[in-house]
């Protein structure tokens, strides 16, 4: 990208992005809807593709000496076009990160970040770190804090149901009052049935908690843009760990100081503030919104930058504390688990491992509560112990 006043092909760069966040998105979207049975034994959509391409689940099973890693080697691409492009996967990719920058648009007027998330931006790292040690002896927590896993589960618990009940009562209020509503009211509604809606109306347990969590993600936006990537993703602080040694980087390197306009466009706040506002590709996303704001023509993103990287000190004490906390947390959490009785209705889908395996395994994400045509599979909450949340049980109807 050249260095000029913004041109047709910096345009053209910032149009590609958006059009690659909403694809990247619509193809989200449009697996979740063929993750349901058609009559057949196998899907025909490879339905988990995002997940296969999900460095952090990859961690996780390799740390957990799971053989499903071998089906997520594809999340090493990633990781290696991060060391190449930096945190490319945050803003043109994750439907998450395109989902709350959705949300803000369209609940929350522009306004300047309060600034808290920069307080925070430490503690993805130490999330991370907390939940990776606790991997190798089986404790596999990351599906929870996931963010491919966090959206589709509150896709599969929440909005799809809703959508789901919303258009059948809509579709039975005109369907009572008849002609002339019915005109259109039918067709519209046996077109949705025969694309979007579910084969039989949908209920899952746990569909309030769920939403206050995702709710409460969607309004730290009102606070700081992207507070969730900043603060907490543990994805994005993977990412983050690779990207920090970047080729691709922006310049210039430091804000101007007749300007700095790009501090206040950047979402991610990427600028440290106590390394003379040195450019941090730890958390660059790539949205190229400085690119489009900057009046002088002066951003581009270059591969032969030499500039000094702004360090990322994560502070030994706090680094310690994660481990630590991490390690400890395994035999709390396993022992709350074993110190409950068993659950003689907690059953696991068909095919399922054994507990301990099964637990270790799942990821969380709700893909097959989606896929079950009976509805039959809901999430759990403690029945399970803290391991257990949000992992599936079979409820017989
Ligand atoms: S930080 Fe996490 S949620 Fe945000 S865009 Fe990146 S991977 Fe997605
Ligand atoms: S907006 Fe342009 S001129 Fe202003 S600080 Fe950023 S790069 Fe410099
Ligand atoms: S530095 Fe520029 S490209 Fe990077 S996240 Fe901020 S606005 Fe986007």
């Amino acid at each position: 990208m050249d260095e000029q006043p913004f041109s047709k092909t910096n345009r053209h760069w910032v149009w590609l992005r958006r059009g690659t966040q909403i694809f990247f998105f619509l193809l989200f979207v449009w697996l979740f809807l063929q993750a349901e049975y058609g009559g057949q034994e196998l899907l025909a959509w490879p339905v988990d593709l995002f997940f296969r391409f999900d460095p952090l689940i990859w961690a996780a099973h390799l740390l957990t000496f799971s053989p499903l890693v071998w089906g997520l080697w594809w999340a090493v691409l990633f990781l290696g076009l991060t060391l190449v492009l930096g945190k490319f996967f945050c803003g043109w990719v994750c439907p998450l990160g395109t989902t709350l920058d959705g949300f803000r648009r369209l609940l929350f007027s522009p306004r300047p970040d309060k600034g808290v998330a920069a307080h925070w931006r430490r503690a993805k790292y130490y999330l991370l770190i907390f939940l990776l040690v606790g991997a190798p002896f089986s404790l596999n927590l990351v599906g929870l804090f996931d963010p491919l896993s966090l959206l589709y589960r509150t896709l599969a618990i929440v909005f799809y149901p809703a959508f789901g009940y919303g258009v059948e009562k809509a579709a039975l209020t005109l369907y009572r009052l008849g002609e002339p509503f019915t005109y259109v009211s039918e067709p519209v509604y046996q077109a949705l049935k025969a694309t979007l809606l579910p084969f039989k109306p949908l209920v899952y347990l746990l569909p309030f908690f769920t939403l206050t969590l995702f709710a409460l993600m969607v309004a730290a936006e009102r606070v700081d843009k992207r507070f969730w990537c900043r603060a907490l993703c543990p994805l994005g602080a993977l990412y983050a760990l690779l990207a920090r040694f970047s080729l691709l980087r922006r310049r210039p390197v430091v804000l101007c100081p007749d300007c700095r306009d790009c501090q206040a466009t950047c979402k991610m706040a990427a600028y440290a503030p106590e390394e003379p506002f040195r450019h941090q590709t730890a958390e660059c996303q790539l949205c190229l919104g400085c690119l489009e704001s900057c009046q002088e023509g002066r951003v581009s993103f270059t591969f032969t930058s030499k500039a000094p990287r702004a360090p990322l000190d994560l502070g030994r004490r706090q680094v310690v504390t994660s481990l630590a906390a991490g390690i400890v947390a395994v035999p709390l959490i396993r022992l709350g688990s074993l110190a409950k009785r068993p659950e003689e209705y907690l059953i696991r889908p068909p095919g399922a491992q054994k507990e301990a395996e099964f637990l270790s395994r799942c990821i969380r994400c709700g893909q097959c509560l989606k896929v079950c045509i009976t509805n039959g599979l809901q999430p759990v909450l403690w029945e399970a112990g803290l391991e257990g949340l949000y992992t599936p049980r079979l409820v017989p109807r």
